[in-house]
């Protein structure tokens, strides 16, 4: 069997848009693949492929079910591995194209956001030794009964560090529509620097908290095998980002870059009794109908009650009220509220382990931008403050040049 070094490269939508991006592609993992090495290859789906699929169903019904969603998802990534298997042939090398279920990614049963269990790499190992490259329809995989599932949107980066581990792959590479990972988001801060390279935890945190590039799980499973990622654009020969493990020379830093996020809304419950296990109730309510709860604030209570407030992803918002109206109404709390019009910014950086003074500079500098503090939440190495949608923008920014990262090299 072949002991050639293993790349994994993973072309993200926006790199396999139409023919002429899928044929770009095709000649960069050709010229990858050299007599020395041997290629994997993962894609996504074309362009917008997936929303349109998705939106078709929701044309037929609201909740359509989630087997016959990741039949119909699915589809998307096996016309674009195919059309790269094609393209590759066309400029006169081996390659051939499989999808999940032949390449034996087994995952869970839990549809649209399946688990990848195990992976059988003798048929990639096989088409090695045949001389091909090996193009890997991205985000899906089958459970033990042969259904097909999905791995959750943006899977496809998933498939990739997957696939990684089991190839001992030496990089995984994404490549995507910008070049690399920034401090920020370069549409709203164009003194956005791009980072040479940021730890696991860092990405995740950042991915976490609104930074688009790659699929928070995806990391996570990087950061557990220890798979180093160069996340590089697929329209230019320039370095990109490297996700590694912590190095010393990292720690120096203390925020590295900013995200936001304004995907939340946020709900208050007035006048909740304040005693033991009401909070309990309204989280467990809410846990139980599988929605994750974000940021929480409770109020100091000076009359035995107190207000409530928590953040919800926007798309469980209506769910999440009527859970929190019934047991309001349960525990003789007051009224339930929300709202949509609200924002995460945070700062992220493995550094503030070590540097003191961040969260205090963070709100100064939103402070003297008269930015209002709704709530607030950290981790070991971020900070997020919920705030009003409408000075995303600002708080951004002030915070990007309050931490110097306009003037990283
Ligand atoms: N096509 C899928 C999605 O849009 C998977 C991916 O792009 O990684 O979510
Ligand atoms: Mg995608």
């Amino acid at each position: 069997m072949s002991t050639k070094p293993i790349i994994v490269m993973k072309f993200g939508g926006s790199s396999v848009a139409n023919i002429d991006r899928i044929k770009a592609v095709a000649q960069r993992v050709v010229n990858a693949k050299t007599s020395k090495t041997n290629v994997a290859v993962v894609v996504s789906a074309l362009g917008d492929t997936t929303d349109e699929l998705e939106a078709m169903a929701f044309q037929i019904m609201k909740e359509p079910p989630d087997r016959e969603m990741d039949m119909l998802m699915s589809t998307g990534e096996q016309i674009s591995c195919a059309l790269l298997a094609i393209a590759i042939r066309a400029l006169g090398r081996e390659a051939i194209s499989l999808t999940g279920a032949q390449v034996g990614i087994k995952t869970t049963k839990s549809h649209t956001k399946a688990r990848i269990e195990t992976i059988d790499n003798k048929r990639i190992l096989k088409a090695f030794d045949a001389g091909q490259i090996v193009i890997v329809a991205g985000f899906q995989g089958v459970t033990e009964e042969n259904d097909i599932t999905t791995l959750g949107r943006g899977g496809s980066d998933l498939t990739a560090v997957a696939l990684a581990k089991t190839l001992k792959a030496q990089v995984c590479e994404i490549y995507t529509d910008v070049n690399g990972i920034y401090t920020t988001d370069p549409r709203i801060e164009t003194n956005a620097k791009k980072i040479k390279a940021i730890t696991f935890d860092e990405m995740l945190e950042m991915a976490s908290l609104g930074a688009q590039v790659m699929q928070a799980r995806s990391i996570e499973v990087a950061k557990r095998f220890n798979i180093p990622i160069h996340v590089r654009s697929s329209f230019s020969k320039e370095e990109g980002t490297m996700i590694i493990k912590e190095t010393d020379k990292l720690e120096n830093i203390a925020v590295r870059g900013v995200t936001c996020n304004k995907s939340e809304a946020k709900i208050t419950i007035d006048a909740v009794p304040d005693k033991p296990g009401v909070a309990a109730k309204i989280f467990t309510e809410l846990a139980t109908a599988g929605i994750s709860v974000d940021t929480i604030v409770q109020n100091v209570s000076h009359t035995k009650h107190t207000d409530i407030s928590f953040t919800v992803s926007k798309n469980d918002l209506s769910k999440a009220i009527a859970i929190a109206e019934k047991v309001a109404k349960k525990i003789q709390a007051g009224a339930v509220s929300s709202d949509k019009n609200i924002a995460r910014v945070s700062i992220v950086g493995s550094g503030m382990r070590s540097h003191h003074g961040i969260a205090a500079q963070m709100f100064e500098t939103l402070a003297k931008n008269k930015v209002n503090i709704n709530m607030i939440s950290t981790s070991e190495i971020s900070i997020s403050c919920i705030i009003d949608q409408k000075s995303t923008d600002k708080a951004v920014k002030a915070l990007h040049s309050a931490f110097k990262l306009d003037t990283l090299s």
